[in-house]
């Protein structure tokens, strides 16, 4: 096999990165774009040692399972990458996800016995409470998915442009909006560009790290109807902010009325100075440019503040049916005391705490259980504890010094790579009788599972939530007794 051949294949299954995968000649090659149930025609990108890359050139026959792209650029941009299956084929990707991995890693026989549910979106799209617009300039105009007419306002040669990066690039692929975010960054991203290009406002170039402009922040409290946006520059000496302000309360009227959200509000105004040559979008300073530097937003009837650095669920809808998930397996009644692992900003420690007697909450990021301490104030809640280390740590020494107290319910929620073993020691010699486990991903949900249960734990169920529609990604809730 070379690279430039040409192969006709059937689509089988697909990575957890979203690419389908096919066969030549018993070799596995990734196609991106293209569905389980495929045949396509397909030109080899690259070739490695054991598998292929491949780019779809024509569908032969295409899947039952594809649909049209709701986006212009779904296919350009890095973003998602399932836009072309249906829903409920995706739901079903991910909850077999799980399944072979709790089979294959977990070595847990026919785990579709203890799956619960797949708890999908009511509606895929418009579900992303934050939005990150890299900058970038263009010669000529030239915008995906834009109405007619509607540039012709700009007269200057070249053009600010908002966009995503393409996949593993940095090329920029503009866009005029994005259907996972909310229907009023479309009205950000004009607002933007106006103001760039009518005060000639320079943009960021990485390769000399030169010009001022680098990205474009939004978050929506889904539940306030309150708007930050932050402007992230490479200097604090920004002109014509009081413009910038005008211009985005200006596109802001103009999405309440379109969209007939009257309630909606500009609350929060703020540019980010990010000085270095960086993937980072932030730097560490924030000024104020317009209203409060921070918005209010709820998950269930919990409350918080989200700054522009702040960390905070993307999809608060989904995320409080995972949190109900959470409490509905923790079983409290109001007596118990319960550790949240891996807590960030306290989110579940607070859940919890209504119907707990006690609840600890172990985090390794300082600001987030800053921030914790914060929530837990703003919304009057003082049966909660929380401690900034790393929850191997801390939990173990809480357990020596405590004198091996009983715990009622263990909640973990770790990052990507899983669980510690030190700390899956110290849970099972803790003996709760309840531990959940909160996962964003099931290889090493998997592993960690298998390590419980060889140690005595049971797997009594789980269930699959999409938090993160038209990408591969999957959270798991499991539950798991003594
Ligand atoms: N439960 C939280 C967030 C979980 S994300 C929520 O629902 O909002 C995982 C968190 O684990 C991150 O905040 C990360 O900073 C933290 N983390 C990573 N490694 C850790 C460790 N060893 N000990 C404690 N926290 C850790």
């Amino acid at each position: 096999m070379e690279k430039n051949d040409i192969f006709n294949i059937r689509i089988e299954d697909m990575t957890d990165e979203g690419l389908g995968i096919g066969h030549v000649d018993g070799m596995a090659v990734f196609v991106k774009d293209t569905a389980p149930g495929d045949v396509a025609e397909i030109r080899i990108v690259k070739v490695k040692r054991s598998y292929a890359f491949g780019r779809l050139e024509k569908l032969i026959e295409a899947s039952a399972d594809r649909v049209e792209p709701s986006c212009p650029v779904a296919r350009q941009c890095g973003g998602c990458t399932l836009q072309h299956i249906s829903y409920e084929k995706e739901l079903e990707l991910k909850s077999d996800r799980v399944a072979n991995c709790l089979k294959r890693i977990g070595g847990i026989d026919s785990p579709e016995q203890y799956l619960e549910g797949v708890y999908g979106m009511d509606e895929p799209e418009r579900y992303r409470n934050k939005m990150q617009f890299p900058v970038s300039r263009r010669d000529r105009p030239e915008v995906y998915g834009s109405e007619k007419g509607s540039m012709s306002v700009f007269s200057c040669k070249s053009r600010t442009v908002l966009g995503f990066y393409a996949g593993r690039t940095h090329s920029l692929i503009p866009i005029k909006d994005c259907i996972i975010g909310h229907r009023v960054n479309k009205y950000i991203i004009d607002a933007v560009i106006r103001w760039a290009d009518n005060y000639k406002i320079s943009v960021y170039d990485e390769k000399t790290g030169e010009g001022l402009l680098r990205h474009v922040l939004t978050r929506v409290g889904f539940k306030t109807g309150q708007l930050m946006v932050c402007i992230v520059v490479s200097n604090k000496k920004v002109p014509y902010t009081d413009k910038l302000v005008a211009e985005l309360s200006r596109q802001v009227d103009r999405y309440k009325a379109e969209c007939s959200d009257e309630s909606f509000r500009l609350r929060s105004v703020v540019m980010n100075i990010n000085k270095e040559r960086t993937n980072k979008i932030l730097g560490n300073e924030t000024i104020l440019l317009n209203g409060q530097d921070y918005i209010t937003d709820y998950i269930g009837d919990i409350k918080f503040h989200i700054s522009a650095q702040s960390f905070y669920q993307v999809n608060p809808w989904q995320t409080s049916r995972l949190y109900g998930k959470v409490m509905e397996y923790a079983g409290l009644t109001g007596k118990e005391t319960v550790w949240d692992m891996y807590c960030g900003i306290g989110t579940i420690s607070l859940f919890l705490s209504k119907a707990a007697r006690k609840v600890y909450g172990v985090e390794i990021v300082p600001q987030a259980v800053s921030d914790a301490r914060d929530n837990a104030a703003l919304n009057d809640i003082e049966n909660v504890e929380f401690f900034v280390g790393k929850a191997e740590d801390v939990v173990t020494n809480w357990h020596e010094v405590s004198g091996k107290g009983h715990i009622d319910v263990v909640v973990v929620d770790p990052p990507r790579k899983g669980c510690d073993e030190k700390l899956l020691d110290t849970i099972i010699d803790m003996k709760p009788d309840r531990m959940i486990y909160v996962s964003c991903d099931p290889a090493t949900l998997a592993r960690d599972l298998k390590y419980l249960i060889a140690r005595g734990m049971n797997l009594e169920k789980y269930s699959v939530y999409d938090q993160f529609s038209r990408s591969m990604h999957v959270e798991t809730v499991c539950l798991l007794s003594k």
